[in-house]
């Protein structure tokens, strides 16, 4: 392997750290910041998920409620919850884990949290705030990317990004972040035309596509850095977006899969709660 491997489990461990150290100083001062996490059903994915946030929140030091509903409750029910966790004092970040079962609208519900206890930055107020260039609330896993893209290469100044995805959870946000760091952004999709060629003029290549192994080592710039956004069970266990193996020897640097992103988007969910916290108490945004 020629490409740097670029440690997400590692950098999200010192994230949390940071954070960890942030939350000490908040509760000096007497506030101790507050996740809620709503799941709905017993979607097995989803209760894993929700299990290491809550672990996670709790070992920064905030405090963690869960609340667990059958997967029956009506919308009207779930709504009533959203509006009481909106305006308890104790939670500076609400979190419904997506999917929810087909009976709701998952878009009333998330545009039903406080945009500014939308620790996921699915609210559409936040989703227009990133756009327009305004404090936002930004989307877990693609923050987590840019933070090691940043960690790799300074400044993204000018650098030619290919992602791959158009997502609303990782593909569209990515490239927002990646516009709004000066990178020229190109978003790639099911249909278009011509991959490969494409991806060649990458710099930064972020695959979020959920195929295995998709993206081949001839699609990738020698010396780009690849950040694999994908996670998909196979036989072989998990593996990313990306031909790792064979990718690893064009890349300057590559994100693994496991232990690439994955560590990220959690750690930056934490972050994001601790930036909720820190406005709501009228404090400047953590580093
Ligand atoms: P979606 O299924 O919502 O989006 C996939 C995107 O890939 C779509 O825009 C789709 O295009 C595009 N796509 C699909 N097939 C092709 C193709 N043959 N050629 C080009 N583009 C294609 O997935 P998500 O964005 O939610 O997730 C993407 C991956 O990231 C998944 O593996 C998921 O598990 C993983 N993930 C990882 C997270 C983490 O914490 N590390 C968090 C969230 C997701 P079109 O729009 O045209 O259909």
């Amino acid at each position: 392997m020629t490409a740097t491997l670029i440690d997400g489990k590692a950098f999200a461990a010192g994230l949390r750290e940071r954070i960890a150290d942030e939350v000490k100083a908040l509760k000096d001062r007497g506030i101790t910041p507050g996740l809620a996490v709503v799941l709905v059903g017993e979607d097995p994915a989803s209760q894993v998920y929700v299990r290491s946030k809550g672990k996670q929140t709790v070992q920064v030091g905030m405090n963690s409620y869960e609340h667990k509903l059958s997967a029956d409750i009506s919308q009207d029910e779930l709504l009533t919850l959203i509006e009481r966790l909106n305006a308890d004092p104790a939670v500076n970040g609400i979190l419904v884990q997506l999917p929810l079962p087909s009976h709701m609208d998952e878009a009333a519900v998330i545009n039903a949290i406080d945009p500014d206890k939308d620790v996921d930055g699915f609210h559409i107020q936040n989703v227009g705030r990133l756009a327009t260039g305004q404090n936002a609330m930004v989307p877990c896993t693609p923050l987590g990317c840019l933070m090691l893209l940043r960690d790799q290469l300074g400044d993204l100044s000018g650098k030619s990004a290919v992602v791959l995805g158009r997502s609303n959870i990782v593909g569209k946000p990515m490239a927002q972040l990646l516009l709004r760091d000066s990178a020229t952004v190109t978003i790639a999709h099911s249909r278009t035309v011509d991959l490969p060629q494409l991806c060649q003029q990458a710099d930064i290549l972020v695959a979020a596509v959920g195929r295995a192994n998709f993206v081949k080592a001839d699609w990738v710039k020698p010396g780009a850095t690849v950040i694999d956004v994908g996670i998909n069970r196979t036989d072989d266990g998990l593996v990313g977006d990306v031909d790792f193996a064979a990718a690893a020897q064009v890349a300057g640097a590559i994100t693994p899969v496991p232990g690439g992103v994955g560590p990220m988007t959690i750690a930056c969910l934490l972050a994001n709660t601790l930036t909720a916290t820190a406005r709501a108490n009228g404090l400047p945004d953590p580093e």
